[in-house]
């Protein structure tokens, strides 16, 4: 049966903030009285395939663009025409990564047709996202960042940018969200008996950032762990470290600059020591063959990639041809459409490569990103635990559980 066509009437962008303080886009679009509003996170640690978050001139620009050329061409168009807009998004920048009106604006565009489409159709936005998808809906497991340093917090945190948990088996998706926090309350606890001076202060995805090397930040979350069924990963975000020129990883923290060997090894012995089951990022995002290595060395460890598939399927096929992820991110404005991410998607998919669909360090509090991961199949929501713009995407989760229950299948992390 034809689907009923739906019209954009009108639309709007704005510069809007994130979590950082930092100018990002907002983009409402009506189709008469019904509207939807969407904004794009921003990212600190970023791939360099990613598509370029602002055109030259920054947020206003890409709002001036909107204003100017983009709004006329949406306008008559079908939001439900998914394909449609995310090609005329391409059309209007013309570059090959949005470099021309902003990957975030094509972000906030893309997203918001999503929403505005489910709106008249009268479906919730996961089960238009999965339609659009084909891929089986499914509550995935949130992985948290529960302690910080690299690129996201001050000198003196970890060298390495996340320490995160996640729950192993939960009859519920109110478990599930609440294993984390309860780690990340009691995580507060032990950094403060711990850690001498220390005052709670968070990096940018409210992470706890204390001044410890990553040994001592692993053993603290360890022990906030004890008597909970919780799984631990990593996301190095190796390319942060790295020294290009030096061809070494430079560890502030330690003070130590690691030969790509070393590195291997300082990571190997985390993931042993620790019982680790999850790395995101474990090199730099052109050693295709580090993250083979580890793949190798580990059977079972859920090696992720993020700076190094960029949420690309020509990428995701690459590393998978190398055999260098079991796991890769999906951030939809690394590739600044909804389309491209359910291409990335579905690769995975066809790869039998786990989906681990995240939000940015710079967020905002809008919550799509959790109808994301319901609806490209996601085994785990990588979100944040703390901060108001990281618990919107739980509070979605478990709006969406208090009223879907059990048409939505749980995850369970059988992977580790
Ligand atoms: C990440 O590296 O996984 C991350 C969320 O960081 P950013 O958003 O800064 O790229
Ligand atoms: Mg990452």
């Amino acid at each position: 049966m034809a689907r009923e066509s739906f019209t954009i009437t009108d639309g709007e962008a704005w510069v809007v903030l994130d979590s950082r303080g930092s100018e990002t886009i907002e983009v409402t679009l009506y189709s008469g009285k019904v509207s939807a509003t969407a904004s794009a996170p921003s990212g600190k640690s970023r791939g360099s395939r990613e598509a370029v978050p602002f055109p030259e001139g920054g947020a206003k620009q890409s709002v001036k663009i909107f204003t100017d050329s983009l709004r006329g061409r949406l306008v008559g168009r079908d939001p439900a025409d998914q394909t449609g807009i995310d090609t005329l998004l391409k059309e209007v920048d013309g570059s090959e990564n949005f470099s021309k009106i902003g990957g975030n604006l094509a972000y906030a565009v893309s997203a918001c047709s999503v929403k505005l489409a489910a709106m008249l159709m009268q479906k919730p936005i996961w089960r238009h996202m999965a339609d659009l998808s084909g891929l089986a809906p499914v509550y995935p497991i949130p992985l948290g960042n529960v302690l910080g340093g690299g690129a996201h917090a001050g000198e003196g945190a970890p060298d390495i940018q996340e320490f995160l948990v996640f729950p192993r088996r939960v009859r519920s998706v109110e478990e599930a969200v609440k294993v984390n926090v309860e780690v990340h309350r009691r995580l507060g606890k032990v950094l403060a008996k711990k850690v001498g001076g220390y005052g709670g202060g968070k990096g940018d995805e409210g992470a706890y950032a204390p001044p410890v090397d990553d040994e001592k930040a692993l053993q603290a979350v360890k022990e906030a762990s004890e008597r909970l069924d919780v799984g631990f990963g990593l996301d190095v975000a190796a390319s942060s470290l790295y020294d290009a020129y030096q061809k070494k990883y430079h560890y502030r923290n330690r003070g130590k600059h690691l030969t790509r060997e070393q590195h291997m090894q300082h990571i190997s012995e985390l993931v042993e020591r620790y019982g680790i089951s999850y790395v995101e990022d474990p090199f730099e995002e052109t050693d295709v063959e580090g993250f083979a290595e580890l793949c190798r060395a580990f059977p079972k460890l859920l090696v992720c990639g993020d700076d190094l598939v960029v949420t690309r399927a020509e990428l995701i096929r690459w590393a998978s041809e190398k055999r260098a992820v079991r796991a890769v991110i999906l951030k939809p404005n690394q590739v600044g459409t909804i389309t491209d991410t359910v291409e990335a998607a579905k690769e995975a998919e066809k790869r039998g490569i786990v989906r681990v669909v995240s939000h940015r360090s710079g967020e905002t509090c809008d919550s799509f990103l959790t109808h994301l991961a319901i609806g490209l199949g996601g085994k785990f929501i990588k979100a944040g635990v703390a901060g108001g713009e990281r618990v919107a995407k739980a509070n979605e989760l478990l709006r969406i559980w208090y009223k879907a229950g059990g048409s939505i299948s749980l995850q369970e992390a059988d992977v580790i």
